[in-house]
């Protein structure tokens, strides 16, 4: 489910560009494919919003009955302002101080700990009176074996398995009510056996904790950037988890619930980021466009040497040529090098596919740039969802007092 050229072209023409556009039903389309993966377990999906926080999204995604998974506590503003109650919001946090996780708390939403110093806090001041999951680091390594790293920290996510019994003392002096286990691996995981055998470190980690009533297995669910890209086959996946979770209740008698926590797969190829040609530069080795925006307003190029497809929507049957993307920020600002791309003109408009997540959420106003407008393309309309930034947005909180 995709945005013809045409279409991208109308909203570029209507709403101006650099602009960022959102397909409803095609985040509708992610959704229900996790959902019906997962239809034999007792699954929940919580919507990792820092993939983007627009409320309309997070007002979309209540609706669909998704539940949202916050890493901040103006997140779980957002998302309780978005109609979420707090039962459907995991507050995720790390290396936030011990008030963050009180006002959490305060607000009755699912805590997720990372840190035996909060951990031990919490407990001391809380007792099991409200429950808790606990996230993990499991040290998992992708290719089939998961690597034991001793006094090694690797990552500052979790709480180690290898600090499990510094964790049963906490909970065992402070009375904790340990409700869930957590982890999240954190990258593209193609490779499903990563999740499987990471659910495998989970199950040996539930017999700790009698009163377990989920799993939370995080995120990681690839989707396609490049052309030649596969995603995490969900369907496999989800028989394979559903299958794991049977089994140990044959097993155990014991049964849990099944969350995931997805951001990318339900809102990147959602998103579209259109952009102008403002330029052509032909150098001794190189032909450059040089477009009206920049990794201000689209990072995971620069940032993470990320890929993502490029079209000239404008000329979409032109001659292929060989050009270098970059933007216009005084900063080295590469989108792509050598892509081929339909004949570039000098104000053909350009489309960034996969540009909802981590897209217009990481802008920014470098180079007193303004941040792009936002839409939403629902039933067949386009909503403007977030009005471009005006001049006087760079002054906003500034105080003059020279
Ligand atoms: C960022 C994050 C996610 C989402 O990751 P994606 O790769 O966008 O799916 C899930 N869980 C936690 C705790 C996160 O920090």
């Amino acid at each position: 489910m995709t945005l013809s050229h045409t279409q991208l072209v109308e909203l570029a023409n209507r709403f101006g560009t650099p602009l960022y556009v959102y397909h409803a039903e095609k985040i509708k389309e992610q959704y229900e494919t996790l959902q019906k993966a997962f239809e034999n377990c007792n699954s929940r999906f919580f919507y990792a919003c820092k993939a983007l926080t627009n409320i309309n999204i997070l007002k979309y995604m209540e609706q669909l009955g998704a539940n949202i998974d916050c890493v901040s506590i103006h997140e779980v503003n957002l998302a309780l302002k978005a109609g979420f109650t707090p039962e459907r919001i995991l507050f995720t946090p790390n290396c936030v101080d011990f008030t963050e996780i009180e006002a959490g708390k305060d607000l009755g939403v699912n805590l997720n700990i990372d840190n035996i110093s909060i951990l031990e806090q919490f407990g001391n001041k809380y007792g099991g009176s409200y429950p808790i999951c606990i996230r993990f680091n499991p040290h998992i390594m992708g290719g089939g074996n998961y690597k034991i790293s001793t006094g090694h920290v690797d990552s500052k996510f979790g709480i180690s398995i290898h600090q499990m019994r510094h964790i049963e003392r906490i909970v065992k002096s402070t009375g904790l009510n340990v409700k869930g286990v957590h982890m999240h691996t954190g990258s593209d995981i193609k490779d499903i056996n990563v999740f499987l055998q990471g659910l495998e470190i989970m199950f040996e980690i539930a017999e700790h904790f009698p009163d377990l009533a989920f799993v939370d297995l995080g995120s990681g669910f690839k989707v396609p950037y490049h052309e030649d890209d596969v995603s995490t086959d969900v369907a496999e996946l989800g028989a394979r988890v559903c299958d794991a979770f049977k089994k140990y209740e044959k097993e155990t008698g014991r049964r849990f619930e099944v969350w995931f926590e997805p951001g990318k797969f339900l809102v990147s190829e959602a998103g579209y980021f259109i952009v102008k040609a403002n330029v052509i530069k032909q150098t001794t080795a190189t032909v450059f466009v040089g477009v009206n925006s920049g990794f201000n307003h689209l990072i995971r190029p620069m940032f993470y040497e990320a890929y993502h497809r490029i079209e000239n929507i404008s000329n979409p049957f032109g001659n292929p040529r060989i050009y270098t993307v970059v933007g216009h920020i005084c900063e080295t600002d590469t989108f792509a090098w050598d892509r081929k791309i339909s004949e570039v003109r000098e104000g053909d408009y350009l489309v960034f596919y996969n540009a909802g997540a981590y897209g217009f959420e990481m802008s920014s106003n470098f180079n007193s740039r303004l941040k792009p407008a936002e839409v939403l393309v629902k039933d067949g309309e386009a909503l403007l969802i977030r009005k471009r930034d005006e001049f006087e947005d760079l002054l906003r909180n500034q105080i003059e007092v020279l």
